[in-house]
């Protein structure tokens, strides 16, 4: 029996709601809060006669902690799963820690406004100390660990898919399959096709970001930096067939680097088709992808959230979106003194997940590892004080969890990705 609070209620929170309400018995009461309160109510309305949780909705602004505040006093969870946006993690870990609750959440800290003077101070030491240019990582939440620890509050950071499930197989490959893991390369393959010219699979503002920043790699200690997707490789996806991907800096580099010992390398590639390439070089060519704001007609607007009102919203993409994900890691290493190869991976289906959960399969990949941090914490599996990334928590009553839920996991012995 537990309460959970959900913040956010776009593609990803409303994949985490259903698979709440598929285990009443660990989520015997939910409430979905956000800007958008009538979003919650549609949510609500759909399942509520479907599930034994009991569902009740709040309108709340999570940039705002004494909203925050209230809302939790009021509600009383045992944890709250962040599936907002990554500009809103510093709010919600500030509240959490407020009201004496666990925190969960799929994506690290990034600044809305990347202009912003005091936050810009401090990236710019970071990148000349660290050598990489990425404006989201770990740091801003890593320096709530203490406060965490103090208050004996877990907070469990990147429970997605990646990071999230990719960094749990990176545990259960250390646990099971390596003595010594020395390459990573974390595998994003979108082979669905949703029909239009250009869209993304999730909240645009975001994903257009991550795409269009300077690329890094982690290797023999350091970070490499590389120009937006300067490099390229093919792979022959189980179950997809051969694609395109491109390597981006992706934030489980950052811990995996700190939590996998002697690992030599870790790289993240994504699948991109070309229309979405040629679109995203035009926007980003005439400003559209800009965060900063100017005066359109006498008003402010922000041209990247100008453009993500233009572009189809994520959540309707589920009815169209034909075709497979396939999302893993390939891991190098030594086992028993002998090399080793191996291949973990999960493929998920566009039109299985749309007609069990009414989403396309990259929502459905989040929101289910999204419900099964949060699982795993109100059921005691991995409490534990202080702020953690998955990879650090045991890896097996996640992955029996997700099997459960509906993103089983493959092996294949003989991968190669050719460098
Ligand atoms: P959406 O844009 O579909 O949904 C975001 C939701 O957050 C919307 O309901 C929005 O409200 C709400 N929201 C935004 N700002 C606020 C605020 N200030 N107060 C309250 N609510 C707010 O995004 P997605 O569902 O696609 O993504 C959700 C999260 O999942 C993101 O952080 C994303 O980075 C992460 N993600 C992680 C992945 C992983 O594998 N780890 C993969 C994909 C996504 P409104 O409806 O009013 O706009």
């Amino acid at each position: 029996m537990g309460k959970l609070l959900i913040i956010g209620c776009g593609g990803v929170a409303g994949v985490a709601v259903h698979k709440c309400c598929q285990n009443s018995k660990t989520f015997s009461e939910i409430c979905i809060a956000s800007r958008t309160k009538e979003k919650c109510d549609a949510l609500k309305e759909k399942l509520q006669n479907t599930t034994d949780t009991v569902i009740t909705t709040a309108k709340v602004d999570a940039d705002k902690v004494d909203e925050l505040t209230a809302l939790i006093r009021e509600y009383k969870p045992d944890a709250v799963l962040n599936v907002a946006l990554p500009y809103q993690d510093l709010t919600i870990m500030d509240a959490c820690l407020a009201c004496g609750v666990d925190y969960i959440d799929t994506a690290n800290y990034e600044p809305e406004d990347t202009d912003d003077k005091e936050w810009r101070a401090i990236y710019e030491k970071r990148c000349k100390e660290e050598g990489f240019t990425a404006y989201f990582d770990y740091s801003w939440q890593w320096a709530y660990r203490e406060k965490f620890e103090k208050a004996g509050l877990t907070a469990l950071l990147g429970s997605g898919f990646d990071p999230g499930v990719t960094s749990v197989f990176t545990a259960y490959a250390l646990k099971h399959y390596f003595d010594e893991i020395e390459t990573i390369d974390i595998l994003d393959c979108n082979g669905g096709d949703h029909g239009y010219p250009f869209a993304t699979n999730f909240n645009p503002e975001i994903n257009l970001r991550e795409v269009s920043a300077n690329g890094s790699y982690w290797e023999n200690g350091h970070w490499v930096e590389t120009k937006p997707m300067e490099i390229k490789r093919e792979y022959d996806f189980p179950q997809v067939g051969k694609k395109d991907m491109y390597l981006l800096h992706h934030e489980e580099i950052e811990s995996l680097a700190k939590n996998v010992p002697g690992v030599k390398r870790i790289r993240f590639f994504m699948t991109f088709g070309q229309s979405y390439l040629t679109h995203m070089k035009c926007l980003e060519d005439v400003g559209m992808l800009s965060t900063s704001p100017i005066m359109y007609e006498g008003r402010e607007i922000v041209p990247i959230q100008f453009l993500k009102a233009l572009l189809p919203d994520p959540a309707s993409l589920g009815p169209r979106t034909v075709g497979k994900t396939n999302i893993g890691c390939i891991f190098t290493g030594k086992k028993d003194g002998k090399e080793k190869t191996i291949y973990i991976y999960n493929v998920c289906d566009h039109q299985e997940c749309y007609r069990e959960v009414g989403s396309q399969a990259v929502s459905y990949t989040t929101g289910v590892p999204a419900m099964c941090g949060a699982l795993m914490l109100l059921t005691g599996k991995w409490n534990k004080p202080g702020v953690y990334t998955v990879e650090e928590l045991d890896p097996d009553p996640f992955l029996d969890a997700l099997d459960q839920y509906g993103l089983p996991r493959s092996e294949n012995r003989a991968p190669v990705l050719v460098d």
